[in-house]
C-alpha cells in the first residue's frame, strides 16, 4: 500500500462564523501502481483532499501515510513528501517562471541537488512523456507556447522529480476537445510507461471513464463512493442522487462501450431510457 488515510477532517476558518467543512471523515488506502479518478462536484472537496496528500494543507485531524511515513505529524519532512507526492495544480501553467522551459522543468530536479547530467536527462525524458520535443522547444520562452504546450510544460516540472504518486487536479480545465484528449492521451501514455501511482481529479466523468481503473467520488466532503470504474457506474441510482447523474452517465458509459468493454444491458438500459 503507498497510501493510507484514516479519519481525515478539514475546516476551513474554524471557529469562526465562516467555518466550512470540506472534508468529513474520510478513510482511503491506495495501492502502487493504481490509477484513480476522483470526481465530484465544483466544491464537493477534491482540492482540498489533494492539497493534503503533499502536505500543502494540515488535516484539522486525521492522519495521512505515504510509503509508511506519517507526513501529517509536525516533524514530517516536507521536502521528501514532495518529491514522492508530485501535484499538478489547477490551470498548472500560471507557475512557470523561468526564461526557458529546459529551466522551468530544471527547478525541482536542481532543487533536488542533483549533478547537471541528471538534470540534463530528467528534463529530457519528462520532456519526451508528455510529448514535447527536446532540442526543438528547450530553449524557447514557456511563453511563446500554447495554452496546452505551456501546461505539458509545468506536468513535466512534476515528471522530472520522479514521484512515486502522481496527483493531478483538473489537467484539462480550460482547454478546447482537441487539447483535452491530448493531455489525457499523455497522462495515459504516463501511466503505462512509468511504475507510477495516478489520481486523476476531474468534475468530469466523460474523462476519468477513459483512463482510470477504480472512482472515488466526494460529495460535501465526504468519500461517498469507491469502487472499481465498472462498478460505480453500475450504481447509476446513487450517482445521480447527488447529481452525478443520467446525462454524465450515459456519456460515460458511451466512452465505456468504446474502449470495447462490455456493459451489462440493464444498466444500458436504465441509461439510456
Ligand atoms: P472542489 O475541488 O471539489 O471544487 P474544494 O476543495 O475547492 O472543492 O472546496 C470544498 C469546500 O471548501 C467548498 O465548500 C469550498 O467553498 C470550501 N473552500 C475551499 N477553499 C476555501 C478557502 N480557502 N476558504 C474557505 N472555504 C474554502
Amino acid at each position: 500500500m503507498i497510501m493510507k488515510i484514516n479519519n481525515l477532517n478539514y475546516i476551513y476558518n474554524a471557529n469562526t462564523p465562516f467555518e466550512k467543512k470540506a472534508l468529513d471523515n474520510i478513510n482511503l488506502e491506495i495501492n502502487e501502481g493504481e490509477f484513480i479518478g476522483l470526481i465530484g462536484h465544483t466544491g464537493s472537496g477534491k482540492s482540498t483532499l489533494v492539497q493534503h496528500l503533499n502536505g500543502l494543507m494540515k488535516p484539522t485531524s486525521g492522519d495521512i501515510i505515504i510509503d509508511g511515513v506519517n507526513i501529517t505529524t509536525k516533524d514530517a519532512n516536507l521536502k521528501e513528501i514532495r518529491q514522492k507526492v508530485g501535484l499538478v495544480f489547477q490551470y498548472p501553467e500560471h507557475q512557470l517562471f523561468e526564461e526557458t522551459i529546459y529551466k522551468d522543468i530544471a527547478f525541482g530536479p536542481r532543487n533536488l541537488g542533483l549533478n547537471e547530467e541528471e538534470i540534463h536527462n530528467r528534463v529530457k525524458e519528462s520532456m519526451e512523456l508528455v510529448g514535447l520535443d527536446f532540442d526543438e522547444l528547450k530553449d524557447r520562452s514557456p511563453f511563446e507556447l500554447s495554452g496546452g504546450q505551456k501546461r505539458r510544460v509545468a506536468i513535466a516540472g512534476v515528471i522530472a522529480m520522479k514521484p512515486k504518486i502522481l496527483v493531478l487536479d483538473e489537467p484539462t480545465a480550460g482547454l478546447d476537445p482537441s487539447g483535452r484528449d491530448e493531455i489525457l492521451g499523455e497522462i495515459q501514455k504516463l501511466y503505462e510507461q512509468e511504475s507510477i501511482t495516478i489520481i486523476l481529479v476531474s468534475h468530469s466523468m466523460e474523462d476519468v471513464a477513459k483512463l482510470v481503473d477504480r472512482i472515488l467520488v466526494m460529495h460535501r466532503g465526504k468519500l461517498e463512493m469507491d469502487g472499481k470504474t465498472r462498478e460505480i457506474f453500475r450504481r447509476a441510482d446513487e450517482l445521480e442522487s447527488i447529481g452525478l447523474g443520467v446525462p454524465q452517465i450515459t456519456k460515460f458509459m458511451k466512452v465505456f462501450r468504446e474502449k470495447g468493454n462490455d456493459v451489462k444491458d440493464d444498466v444500458l438500459t436504465v441509461n439510456e431510457a
